[in-house]
């Protein structure tokens, strides 16, 4: 995987499974109860372009590319008479095929935000990636989960049908859809200690047990969260049966359970972070994110760019990229937003992100549970250090409700829902050891969490 390629090919599409037949009207179809629907979300189209929009690719499969040419596109405008007039080479990916953007947008946006294909030819005649958008299908042993996009405006909301209303439509997608995953057999808790899938479930249920204790700040039910999965590790570990581990961890939850998690929030309220670290870590990532996009340095001059950006993030010095912010954003002008991070819109806005993330099981589709939780955890950083960017880049002294849905949407888009990024580290076995020696610290919740700004 090349960083240049692998950075800039965003698409609507989630990372797709190989395995899947990348055919429409390949995949048996599902019967509605078989899927897996996130509790109390909804979502209809509201027209908000953000996903027309921005930058990323919209991949053409097969089947869409041939029902856009069967339609007669030239009386919506003579340009789409020429295939070059609506469609460019896709990212990376020889002879395939995107639909062509202008200034960042689908040629077929209208002005007023609504899609041509879908105003003139009807919601069904628009190419598949765009009929599966917000969704993406997670195959596992309990069914098909459904997971859903957080850039659209709408599902962050929760404006639109409830999705219950809608397991049919959603059922029938699922056949054709481009957006599949499939969880592994057996699901990693940490590199080389793995689980059955139905304990993996009890897993999660204690992850959202703990997101749920209310009488606990947001922060201290994440590093809960975080501890628990590290006392689960060491214990089972230090336990050591082998070929036991899946027994193992449903007989200590049980004792977790026990005690009400008693030990692991009391542990998770006391742990010191280090701000220090923390700005230098995300500095870091940021530039990652921004650098690697482009294939201005060569391999090692990245990594030298990376270390000066380091130790410049320890000190909270200089300026950062923070893509797709126009512009550099120095950590002065970050340091000068306020946010109320304990406000409850924000508080649920943040905890909707962590739950639907755990739910759509990105901690499995990111390697092991242990390290996919440290990310989602540098992604709720992240989301804080980019709502106060926003913020500063629109002239405002405090983050408000729109800072914060931008910046879970480039969360989403640029780090995590949207693109494999953080398997990039992979890559690069020198930032592969750093995060790692970083995510094992006792202190690394705190760390990521507390200092809630740069
Ligand atoms: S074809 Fe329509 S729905 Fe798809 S990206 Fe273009 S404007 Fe949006």
């Amino acid at each position: 995987m090349t960083p240049g390629r692998s950075v800039s090919n965003l698409s609507w599409s989630a990372p797709v499974d190989k395995n899947q037949p990348p055919r429409q009207g390949l995949r048996p179809p599902l019967d509605p109860a078989d899927l897996r629907l996130p509790e109390g979300m909804r979502f209809s189209c509201h027209q908000s372009g953000r996903c027309c929009e921005d930058f990323w690719e919209i991949p053409l499969d097969g089947a869409s590319f041939e029902r856009l040419k069967s339609l007669p596109l030239e009386t919506i405008s003579p340009r789409f008479a020429e295939l070059a007039g609506y469609t460019e080479p896709a990212c990376g990916r020889k002879g395939a095929l995107g639909l062509r953007r202008v200034e960042g947008r689908c040629v077929f946006l209208d002005p007023d935000r609504r899609c041509l294909i879908h105003s003139r030819f009807g919601p069904a005649a628009k190419p598949q990636a765009c009929l599966d958008f917000p969704f993406r299908y997670v195959c596992t042993p309990r069914g098909v989960f459904v997971g859903l996009s957080l850039v659209c405006p709408s599902v962050r909301a929760g404006r639109g049908r409830p999705l219950e209303e809608q397991r049919a439509e959603i059922a029938a997608n699922f056949a054709r859809s481009l957006s599949v995953s499939t969880v592994p057999e057996r699901v990693e808790l940490s590199p080389g200690l793995d689980l059955e899938f139905e304990i993996y479930e009890q897993v999660e249920e204690c992850l959202y047990r703990l997101l749920e204790l209310e009488t606990l700040s947001l922060d201290d039910r994440l590093g809960a969260g975080y501890v628990f999965l590290q006392l689960l590790d060491r214990a089972v570990r230090e336990l050591g049966a082998e070929g036991e581990a899946s027994a193992q961890t449903s007989r200590l939850i049980e004792v977790f359970r026990a005690d009400e998690f008693r030990r692991v929030t009391t542990i998770a309220r006391k742990a010191r972070g280090s701000a220090r670290v923390h700005r230098a870590l995300l500095g870091l990532l940021i530039t990652y994110r921004s650098a690697f996009g482009e294939r201005r340095r060569g391999r090692l001059g990245q990594a030298g760019y990376l270390l000066y950006q380091y130790f410049r993030g320890l000190g909270g010095l200089g300026s950062l990229a923070m893509v797709p912010i126009r512009g550099r954003v120095a950590f002065r002008r970050l340091r000068g937003v306020r946010a109320e991070w304990s406000r409850p819109d924000f508080v649920e806005q943040i905890g909707l992100f962590c739950r639907h993330s755990i739910f759509r099981k990105d901690l499995v589709l990111s390697g092991s549970v242990l390290k996919g939780y440290g990310f989602l955890l540098v992604f709720v950083a992240l989301i804080r250090w980019y709502a106060l960017a926003y913020a500063a880049s629109r002239g405002r002294g405090m983050v408000g409700d729109e800072d914060l849905g931008s910046a879970i949407e480039a969360i989403e888009k640029y780090y995590c829902f949207h693109t494999d990024f953080m398997r990039l580290f992979e890559d690069y076995p020198l930032l592969s050891w750093m995060v790692d020696q970083v995510l094992a610290k006792p202190a690394f919740a705190p760390t990521m969490l507390r200092p809630k700004g740069p």
